[in-house]
């Protein structure tokens, strides 16, 4: 018989007894003022860079959409299927957040297949591969890097794709329109998993760089 993941519901049980039964006031009134979170995070669905982790935040205070290689895709009314651009328009126009956090990641499985030449699809439709084609020009000039070694070349391309995001992030007309309105603010930030070190990157130069706390 199938078998709800036991792992879940022993996690699920310490949630109620430890956090819900400590923030039970909060989520009630969460439940019946809705949410207003002040930042959107598009981040990686990587199992070990969860946002509301690393920032620790409680219900109701990030607004997240995870992707593979939390990669933003540009604007484009075309009728087809975008649900990162259907969270950016909810984030945006309904709950108006402040602040829009593309966060990347140290040892991005995505960021990888991304710069692996000989990458076979994992089925016809090849999901992974069309996704990653957001990144295929950036991919292509640090594959041919030759100075780099390969782990220099997958940290590179994993702080230029953030760089990438937020450019697509203003083909928005409702981001370039707020951003210039001073209401909205873009920023990339990257996370190593081995050390927990966070790097932010200064918007003008696009550079990565630790945080100043
Ligand atoms: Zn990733």
């Amino acid at each position: 018989m199938q078998r709800f993941p036991s792992q879940l519901l022993k996690g699920y049980n310490n949630f109620m007894s430890g956090r819900f039964s400590e923030q039970q006031q909060r989520y009630k009134a969460l439940a019946e003022t809705g949410q207003q979170p002040k930042t959107l995070v598009i981040a990686c669905c990587d199992s070990r860079a969860a946002p509301e982790t690393i920032f620790d935040s409680g219900p109701g205070e990030l607004f997240v959409v995870r992707n593979v290689a939390n990669l933003m895709p540009p604007y484009e009314p075309d009728g087809h299927y975008h649900s990162t651009s259907a969270a950016l328009e909810f984030a945006v126009q309904v709950l108006k957040v402040s602040d829009i956090v593309v966060m990347g990641h140290g040892r991005c499985g995505g960021i990888k297949a991304a710069l692996d030449v000989n990458a076979e699809p994992l089925s016809p439709g090849d999901f992974i591969g069309r996704w990653m084609h957001l990144l295929k020009p950036a991919a292509e000039q640090i594959q041919s890097n030759e100075v780099m070694t390969a782990g220099e070349r997958q940290r590179a391309l994993e702080r230029v794709s953030i760089r990438n995001s937020i450019a697509n992030l203003r083909t928005f007309p409702c981001v370039q329109i707020l951003e210039q309105r001073g209401k909205l603010q873009l920023h990339g930030a990257w996370f190593d998993i081995s050390t927990g070190e966070l790097w932010v990157m200064d918007a003008k130069s696009g550079d990565f760089g630790r945080p100043g706390m």
